[in-house]
This record gives structure tokens, sequence and C-alpha cells, in this order.
């Protein structure tokens, strides 16, 4: 069923606390944890707890719980006092997605230049 917690999902993992993960902060709805390999001085990834493959999924699927991630994005920046940052959805594979349950990457901390790769 949409949105069910997937076995072989790392971020599911996350969510159920069974994969360590450095939690910057949690809603009833969403985790945000710092990623493993930074790309900035700030790196953290917002998901949502329920399981949505991509953020194209999650907005068709979910377009509450998109707005909460969404949300939540602005949040950590707030936290981490980024006056400037940058929020990415890779939506597959093409675009880079590596791992296939949704989340919002907040970057920030330094100067992010455009276009990106
Ligand atoms: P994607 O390439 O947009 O799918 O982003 C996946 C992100 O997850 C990458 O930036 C990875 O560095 C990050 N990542 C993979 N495994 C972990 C983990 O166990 N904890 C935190 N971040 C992770």
């Amino acid at each position: 069923m949409a949105g069910e917690a997937q076995d072989d999902c790392l971020f599911c993992k996350i969510v159920a606390g069974q994969v360590p993960a450095t939690v910057v902060r949690e809603t009833d709805t969403t985790v945000a944890f710092r990623d493993i390999n930074p790309q900035a001085p700030t790196h953290v990834l917002v998901i949502p707890k329920a399981h949505y493959k991509d953020a194209a999924a999650l907005a068709a699927g979910a377009p509450e719980l998109a707005a909460d991630v969404l949300r939540e994005t602005r949040a950590v920046a707030d936290e981490e006092k980024l006056e400037s940052y940058r929020t990415v959805f890779n939506t597959g594979a093409g675009a880079g997605q590596t791992v296939w349950h949704a989340h919002a990457h907040v970057l920030g901390g330094r100067g992010l230049q455009w276009p990106p790769g």
C-alpha cells in the first residue's frame, strides 16, 4: 500500500531506528538527519516517515505530506542559521537519485554554483 514501510529501504530503516543517523529534527510525519557524505557545511536530508519512492510519487500520493517535508526544509535552514540554501529533490537515476525513498537535500554554508552538474 502507498506509504507503507519497505523492508529493503535504508531510509525506512532510519525512520524505524534500525540504522543510526544524526537526527537534527523530527516531527510526527518527517525526520531530518545529516547526510553521511556531506557536499556542503550543512547537508541535511528531510524525509517523510511514510515510504514514497521519490518526490513525484510523494507529491501525487500525499500532497500534504510533501508540504510537511518542504516546511521542514525551511525549519532546518533556520536552525542551521542559513541565509541562503538550496533545496534539491533528485528524482530518477538520471538526476542522481540513489536512495528510493523521497528526500529533500538541504545544502548551505558555502557558495553554491548554478547550473548544478
Ligand atoms: P540521492 O542521491 O539524491 O538519492 O541522495 C541520497 C543521499 O543519501 C546521498 O547524498 C547519500 O550520501 C545519503 N546517504 C546514503 N546513505 C545514508 C545514510 O545511511 N545516512 C545518511 N545519509 C545517507
